[in-house]
C-alpha cells in the first residue's frame, strides 16, 4: 500500500486529519473534488479583499486548546461580529440586546424590556416551544418573532418556523445588556490574510490532489486499492451513492459585485429579515479585516456578496443539512452502513450531517486522529 491515509476532501476537518496524521509519521494522500483547498471555509484575494466565497465565516470558540491550536498556524485578528438587521429600511442591532429593544419598543431598561417579551409569550400562549416559532417567540416576544425572525428563517430555510427545529434559533444569543457580540464565545476572529492561508498551513508538505472526485468509481477504486484508510469528509449519502433517498440540504449561492466605492453598508454583514427581499444577507467581505489590505492600507474599493438560499439538488454545493426528524432519521441509517464500512472513517460537516461550527469540526478532527489506533 502506497499510503496510510487517504483523506477525501481539503476543507477544515480533512486538513486537520491531514496535518496531525502526517505529524505522526504517517503516509497521507488528500483528494479534493473542487480545484482549490478550503472546502466552504475558503477565502480568494481579490483586490487585497479575502472574500469568503461560500459565505461568511466567523471563528468563535471557548476552547482554550483550539484557540491555541488553530493560532499555531496563522494568527487571527480581533475581528468581533454584529450584523445589522434591516427589515424594509429600519436597522436593528443584532442578536438581540438593549439597542434592539429600545429601537423596536422604545424602552430605555431591561426590566422595560422583559416586561413586554413576557407580555407578548404570554399573550402567544407558549409554554414549552415545540418549533422554532415556538422558540423564538418564547425569547423575544412576537414583534422580533415578525420582523427580524420570521422572513430571515423562511427565506434561509425554506421552509415556515413552526416545521424547523428549535435549537437553529438557540444559536443566537438575547441580551438584556447593550452587548452586540453575535457570539458569547470567549474568543474570537479571522485569520489574518484569510481561512484559505490557515488551511495551506495546515496542508503543508501533504500531498493533496486536487479536481479529483474520489466517488467516481473508476476514482474510487484506483485510491481504495492504494491506501489502507480512508478518512471521507463528503456527504454520507453521495457516498452510498443516494440508494436510501438523498439527505435534504440547504443549497446558497452568491452574486458578487466588485464596486468602485470604499464603503457600501458599513457593515461586514447585513441580515434583510423581510420575507420579500429575495436575499437573505449581504456580506461586505474588506469589513472582516477592518478594511486593510495586508499591509495595513485602506482598501479604495469594496466587493458585496448577495446571499440567496435554495432547496439544494444532487450535484450541487450543499451548505446546511436540514436536522429535522425525517432526515435525522434517514442520516442515522446512512450512520448504521456507514459503521460497516472497514477501514472508513466518516467525519466533518458533509459525512456526519451536522450543521458544525468550525472551532466543533477543529475538536472533532483532533478527537479523532489523537485517538485512531490504525
Ligand atoms: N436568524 C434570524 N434572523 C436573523 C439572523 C438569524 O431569524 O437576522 C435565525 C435564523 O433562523 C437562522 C438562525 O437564526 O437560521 C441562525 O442564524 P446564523 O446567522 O447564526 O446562521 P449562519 O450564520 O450559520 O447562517
Amino acid at each position: 500500500m502506497k499510503y496510510d491515509f487517504i483523506i477525501v476532501g481539503a476543507g477544515l476537518y480533512g486538513a486537520i486529519c491531514a496535518h496531525e496524521l502526517k505529524k505522526q509519521g504517517k503516509k497521507v494522500l488528500v483528494i479534493e473534488r473542487r480545484e482549490h483547498i478550503g472546502g466552504n471555509i475558503y477565502t480568494e484575494c481579490r483586490n487585497g479583499i479575502n472574500v469568503h466565497k461560500y459565505g461568511a465565516h466567523i471563528f468563535h470558540t471557548n476552547n482554550n486548546d483550539v484557540w491555541d491550536y488553530v493560532n499555531g498556524f496563522v494568527p487571527f485578528n480581533r475581528y468581533t461580529n454584529s450584523p445589522v438587521a434591516n427589515y424594509k429600511g429600519e436597522l436593528y442591532s443584532l442578536p438581540f440586546n438593549m439597542y434592539t429593544f429600545n429601537k423596536m419598543w422604545g424602552v430605555v431598561t431591561p426590566k422595560e424590556a422583559m416586561n413586554i417579551i413576557n407580555k407578548q409569550r404570554v399573550e402567544a400562549n407558549v409554554t414549552e416551544a415545540k418549533n422554532l416559532e415556538e422558540q423564538a417567540i418564547s425569547l423575544v416576544g412576537t414583534d422580533i418573532y415578525e420582523k427580524l425572525i420570521k422572513g430571515y428563517t423562511m427565506k434561509q430555510w425554506g421552509r415556515e418556523c413552526k416545521d424547523l427545529p428549535s435549537f437553529i434559533i438557540k444559536r443566537l444569543p438575547v441580551r438584556m445588556t447593550f452587548d452586540n457580540n453575535y457570539f458569547n464565545a470567549l474568543y474570537q476572529g479571522i485569520p489574518i490574510g484569510g481561512y484559505t492561508r490557515l488551511i495551506e498551513r495546515l496542508l503543508e508538505g501533504v500531498e493533496v490532489l486536487l479536481n479529483v472526485d474520489y466517488l467516481k468509481p473508476e476514482n474510487k477504486e484506483k485510491y481504495d486499492t492504494s491506501a489502507i484508510n480512508v478518512i471521507y469528509t463528503g456527504p454520507i449519502d453521495a457516498y452510498f451513492d443516494y440508494r436510501l433517498g438523498a439527505l435534504e440540504y440547504r443549497s446558497v449561492r452568491f452574486e458578487d459585485e466588485e464596486l468602485d466605492i470604499p464603503n457600501y453598508q458599513g457593515n461586514a454583514v447585513m441580515n434583510y429579515t423581510d420575507s420579500e427581499t429575495p436575499y437573505t444577507r449581504i456580506i461586505e467581505h474588506k469589513w472582516f479585516e477592518f478594511g486593510k489590505d495586508v499591509d495595513g492600507n485602506d482598501i479604495p474599493t469594496t466587493i458585496i456578496s448577495k446571499e440567496y438560499s435554495s432547496e439544494w439538488k444532487v450535484g450541487e454545493e450543499s451548505y446546511y443539512p436540514v436536522n429535522d426528524e425525517k432526515n435525522n432519521a434517514l442520516y442515522a441509517e446512512y450512520k448504521a452502513l456507514a459503521d460497516k464500512e472497514k477501514n472508513v472513517i466518516f467525519g466533518g460537516r458533509l459525512a456526519e450531517y451536522k450543521y458544525y461550527d468550525m472551532d466543533a469540526v477543529v475538536e472533532k478532527a483532533l478527537n479523532m486522529v489523537v485517538n485512531i489506533d490504525r
